[in-house]
């Protein structure tokens, strides 16, 4: 049997890792194959776009090649795949690659152009008045924006509640009145927050936990501003109810869709995610699709998040290595995420929850940050599929 997944992010990665260990019998006698098929040749821990874009460490700290990620057993294929041929089974790039089960692990983009007036290209030149740490590009771009930035105006703008990570652009607002304090320069700069709904955050359990924090360190909010054009030029953004917000540098977390060949094959939804049971992670009417990570349509309380990616990988690879054997697949993702929220550079809180357990957020102190911190680098083994 030949199983293929594409994209190897964390889903990816994780899932290819994990079930070469649980196979490798079957690996070894040819009796099935994992192939991994990747465009990039490098792998970005993606939170680390957010501490790149402080300058706490360059973004080449956060980035890996792949090839000595995946397992030995594993068959890399570097290809940018256009279309899934569901009927032929194969995938279609500048090579064509069989499978019997396929497993889409493509991930989502951000798209800064679901704002018309603004393009990614926008968010990369530090003169622009426009930055995002959503991007690796952007991000250090922002690291020399920020550096720079003495006094005025920064507005930090979640344009949509699809996006990676729920707790990022919370995160990022805290991170920046920390770093302007402690370069003596928050009393020169304002920082406004808006969110396209009436909390802070989609997780209500962030929102009770991080609305304290904004008003303590006065970070203005901004309830159900839902950006619908921008200004480059003239450094505004419109919102659809008429508001208008001016700042001297807007960092935009922008709307996300998913990845092109998911559209192109016809396999997504309009936004390009893929119809996916929320338990068993296979893709709506078909028994030989599955999908991992962002690029389902899962949706609220299953958020785009590394921890979500990784947790589905594991359930995955086990009912993969059950059917590889024709037993029954007795594993099913509970819903579970957990996630570290920095409220300053020496300080973070921790939230966890699955389908049975609401969210709470934990402790926020220096021993919860020293955690994290280690996390950085252990994501590395978590990928391996050795944690
Ligand atoms: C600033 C920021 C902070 C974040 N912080 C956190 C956090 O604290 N906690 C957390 O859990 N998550 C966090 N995330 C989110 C996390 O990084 C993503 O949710 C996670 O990487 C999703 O994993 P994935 O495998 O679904 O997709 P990805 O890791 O994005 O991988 C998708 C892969 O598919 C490949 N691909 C796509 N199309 C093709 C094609 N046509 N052909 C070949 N290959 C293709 C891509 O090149 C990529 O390698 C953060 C993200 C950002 C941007």
């Amino acid at each position: 049997m030949r199983i293929v997944i594409l994209g190897a992010g964390t889903g990816g990665l994780t899932l290819a890792n994990r079930l070469a260990r649980l196979i490798a019998d079957e690996l070894e006698r040819s009796r099935a194959e994992i192939v991994l098929v990747e465009r990039r040749k490098d792998h970005d821990y993606q939170p680390g776009y957010l501490m790149a874009s402080f300058g706490v460490r360059p973004l080449a700290h956060y980035r890996r090649s792949v090839r000595p990620l995946v397992h030995r057993r594993v068959r890399l294929i570097e290809d940018d795949v256009r279309k899934v041929d569901l009927d032929g089974r194969r995938l279609r790039g500048e090579t064509e690659t069989a499978y019997d089960l396929l497993i889409v692990a493509t991930g989502s983009v951000p798209d800064f152009r679901l704002i018309p007036g603004l393009d990614a290209e926008d968010v990369r030149r530090p003169d622009a008045g426009f930055g995002t740490f959503y991007t690796a590009e952007g991000a250090e771009a922002l690291a020399r924006t920020l550096e720079a930035f003495e006094r005025g105006r920064i507005a930090v703008v979640v344009a949509s509640p699809v996006h990676k990570c729920p707790a990022a652009p919370t995160e990022f607002a805290l991170l920046l009145d920390d770093l302007l304090r402690s370069a003596g320069r928050r009393r020169r700069v304002e920082i406004v927050y808006t969110s396209p709904l009436d909390q802070l955050n989609l997780l209500e359990a962030l929102d009770a936990w991080a609305r304290p924090e904004f008003h303590r360190r006065g970070i203005e909010a901004l309830f159900s501003f839902v950006p619908v054009r921008a200004d480059v030029a003239r450094r505004r953004l419109f919102a659809k109810d008429g508001r208008t917000l001016e700042a001297d540098l807007i960092v935009v977390v922008p709307p996300h869709r998913g990845a092109d060949v998911v559209r192109n094959s016809g396999l997504g939804d309009e936004a390009g995610f893929l119809p996916t049971d929320p338990e068993t992670l296979a893709v709506a009417g078909r028994d030989d699709v599955y999908a991992v990570g962002d690029a389902t349509d899962l949706a609220f309380p299953v958020l785009k998040a590394g921890a979500i990616a990784h947790f589905q990988a594991v359930v995955l690879a086990q009912n993969l290595a059950h059917r590889l054997r024709n037993v029954p697949t007795p594993y099913r993702y509970d819903g579970r995420f957990l996630c570290f929220v920095d409220d300053g550079f020496a300080s973070s809180a921790f939230i966890r929850y699955d389908r049975h357990h609401p969210p709470r957020t934990a402790t926020t102190g220096g021993l919860v940050h020293a955690i994290r911190q280690a996390y950085h680098e252990l994501y590395w083994l978590g990928v391996r599929g050795l944690l």
